[in-house]
Formats: C-alpha cells, structure tokens, sequence
C-alpha cells in the first residue's frame, strides 16, 4: 500500500514512524515532512496548505490512503476534495472539522448536545467584551475564536491581564483574522486530560488517554505554547472516567455532527478539564493531537493501517483495538524564545541513532537539512518519546536522551509527568 501522510511536524514524525511498522505498507510520502521523516519516507515538498498541488500529486503516484496531519488543510476542504476526486483520506470534511475551526461552532455544538463545558460568551467588538470581563471574576480566559497553533488562549490571572489580550486580539489583530471574534470564558481549575477517539461517523473508539503539557514554564507557568511534552496513559483517566468522558463528550460529539449534516470520519480530540469527576471541554480538535500523537501511539499494539483504513471505510465497529500496559513520556526541545521569537538554522548535535534502541525514539518537529547537517527550522525542534514499563522509567529514559541532544540556546521543560509521579509516590 502506498501511503501519503501530510504535515511536517513531531506528529507527522510519529504517525509516518507508526506506518512503517506496518507490513502492508510499501511506500510511504510525507508533504513536506522534515529532516527526521525523511529517514523513513520520502519527502516531497509539496505545503501542507497546497491542495491542488497534493491532489496532483496523490493522483500521480496512485497513494492508496492520504492520512492529514495538521489543521490547517481539513479547515481548507481537503477531505472533501479527495473524497469527491476518489482519493482515500483520513481525515473530517471541511464542515466537520468545524468543531476546532470555529470555537463558537463547537461552543453551539457543546449547548446543543449538553457537553460539559466552561461558561462563556463571545464578542467581535472590544469595548463590549472589556465591559463583559470587567463583570465576571479572575482568573478569567480570553481565546482567539479561530486557528492559532494553540497560543491564541491567554488565562487571565487579573482583569488587566485580561483586557490587553482583548486588545490585542481585537485590536492589534495579533492573530490576525482567527482573532476577529473573541471568546471570553470562565475559568475552570481542575486536572487536564486529553482523549482522542477513532471515529468513522457512527462508532468511536478511544484511544489511551494522554497529559499534555501547554505552558512554557515548569510548574505549568507562562505562556501557552503547541505543547511541551506529554506522557500516556494518563492515571486521572479511570475507567469510570473514561467512561464518563465517552457518554457525555464524544458519543453526543459525533451524533451531533451527524445530525447537522457533518459526520465525522477520522479523529476526534477532546481536551478536558476534569473538576469533581466532570470533564469540562476546553476544546475539540478534528485530529490526532502534538505531542499526545507521540506517546500513545507508540502504545498502539494493532496495526495503524488497519484502524485508519476501517474508519475510512466505516467498519470501526469490527475492529478490536489493542493497546500496550506500558508507558509513554515525551518531552519537546524548543527553540530558546520559542513562544515568542526565535533563530532557525542552529545546528543539532548528539542526534542517537534511531536503529540503536527500540524504546526510544527522537520525532523531529521543526528540523531540517542543511548541508550535511540537521538544524532547527522550528520553535518546537525535538520531541524526546521513551517507552518503558513504567511511567517513571519512561521520564527517565526520555531525560537521559534530552541530556545527550544540544543545539543552541535549546530549552525543555524539566518536569514532565513530575506531578503525576509524585501524586503517585505520595
Ligand atoms: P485550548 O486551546 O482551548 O485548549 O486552550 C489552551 C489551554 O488553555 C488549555 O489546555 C488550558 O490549559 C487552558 N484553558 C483553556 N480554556 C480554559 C478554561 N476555560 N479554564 C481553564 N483553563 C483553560
């Protein structure tokens, strides 16, 4: 099978890692991929936004299933434009994948269906929503209605704090147009969880459950970043909860897709703040998450075609899903600056091999060839995944990686999955 995989970050890394251990796959392409993926297929440099240019491309070599990656093409109709040309693809239409488009889709959604989420309201004008946050208390969150690579959400700690990120989202149009419409939120302090399911319009299949990591600083402090590291299974996810979290967030999720028209085929993010055993929905996205990809993944024991190509053909429902009892911990190398303003082209040094352990695995996010030489293209570069029986072996094992990787002003957050750890030893 000839698979083409779009994107050309850590989760397109993981996803083209993941296919290769298929033995149904005999080609894999990644569009455009980077410096690490294209030491497992062949890149080609074809943007991930170039749909014409994908579609020709995927015609040509006859690619028998199209898995999208990022965003940014399933909100541009990709899917719909493979499925109406008879390409295979993985991914959700364009009206589908509103739910991570448009924050005001999914907020309808979640009324509509009665999934738990935070209390909020939305402006377009400035004036109205400073007036609105000025009458509700802190902390209190101001999110960018539209795509922004997960930095468009600034938590509040003051009413000030709070009013300048109105202005700058309605105002200095930081975010261009994603920040035309603002969404203010309650603030909700619980635990974080992200859960991503398979679903092929009528079934859905969870995945292990992950811990992202969001803020640049250690002790979850400053500004929201694409991510910073990850770890699976995440314990705050019990049976009951997972439970819980299929019955009153995805199953009405994907049934209330369905019923407006929009039914949703490929993977289903839901990520949630867990207060008092209810699962808040910060968000949904319509695709694998960066960085949880990178470390359930490499707990998914049955193989990725076969479960991409059951949700493309709508027979989810045959299909057992097996995972691994053990764990997952990922830990992302920025950039120094990263979420604000960084260098690219800083060379990396201390790469392992790749062949020399089966546990550890380095996914390139932002990196690319120059020269001989692999250098950072990216605010986020590296992404550290060990896979150990436990948890604890796991961070250490991705740990003693980081600390044989260096390039230039790199930075990494030192406290992944420490929390959960320490809860547990506590
Ligand atoms: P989002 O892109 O909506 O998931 O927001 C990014 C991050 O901001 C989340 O992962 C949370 O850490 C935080 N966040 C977003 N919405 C809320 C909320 N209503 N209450 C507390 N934290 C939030």
């Amino acid at each position: 099978m000839k698979i083409l995989v779009i994107g050309g970050g850590g989760r397109e890394h993981a996803l083209v890692w993941k296919l290769a251990q298929s033995p149904r796959v005999t080609k894999l392409y990644c569009a455009p991929g980077n410096a690490g993926i294209s030491q497992q297929a062949t890149c080609v440099p074809i943007s991930a936004d170039d749909l014409p240019g994908l579609q020709k491309f995927a015609e040509e070599e006859r690619i028998d299933l199209t898995v999208v990656g990022p965003e940014a093409p399933l909100a541009l109709g990709i899917a719909d434009l493979f499925r109406r040309n008879k390409l295979k693809v993985f991914g959700p239409t364009k009206n589908a994948a509103r739910i991570e488009s448009s924050k005001a889709f999914a907020k309808d959604l979640m009324l509509r269906q009665k999934i738990p989420t935070a209390e909020s309201q939305m402006f377009e004008s400035a004036s109205a929503a400073i007036q609105y946050l000025n009458s509700r208390p802190v902390p209190i969150v101001v999110k960018a209605d539209g795509l922004a690579q997960g930095k468009g959400v600034v938590v509040a700690q003051t009413h000030e704090e709070a009013r300048e990120a109105v202005l700058n989202m309605l105002e200095q149009h930081a975010f261009g147009a994603a920040g035309q419409r603002v969404i203010i939120e309650e603030c909700i302090q619980g635990e974080e969880l992200t859960v991503m399911a398979f679903a092929d319009g009528k079934t859905v299949m969870p995945m292990l459950a992950a811990q992202d990591h969001k803020r640049i600083g250690e002790g979850d402090t400053g500004l929201n970043t694409g991510g910073m590291g990850a770890y699976a299974p995440a314990p705050l996810a019990t049976p009951a909860l997972r439970y819980t979290i299929m019955r009153e967030v995805l199953y009405p999720a994907i049934e209330g897709l369905s019923r407006v028209g929009s039914p949703f085929f490929g993977v289903m993010y839901a990520g949630v703040m867990v207060k008092d055993g209810v699962p808040y929905v910060l968000e949904f996205n319509a695709r694998f998450g960066d960085p949880e990809t990178q470390v359930v993944l490499p707990l998914l024991k049955t193989d990725l075609v076969e479960v991409l190509e059951a949700v493309v053909e709508h027979r989810l429902d045959q299909l057992d899903i097996e995972w691994s009892d053990a764990a997952a911990v990922c830990v992302v190398m920025s950039s120094g600056g990263y979420p604000g303003n960084y260098s690219t082209g800083v060379p990396i040094l201390g790469m392992p091999d790749s062949a020399s352990s089966d546990s550890v695995m380095v996914f390139h996010a932002g990196t690319a060839w120059k020269d001989d030489q692999i250098v950072t293209s990216g605010g986020r570069v590296l992404g550290v995944m060990a896979v150990s029986p436990s948890l604890k072996q796991a961070r250490n094992r991705a740990y003693e990686t980081v600390q044989v990787i260096s390039f230039d002003g790199h930075y990494f957050r030192k406290d992944i999955a420490n929390r959960v750890l320490k809860e547990r030893e506590a």
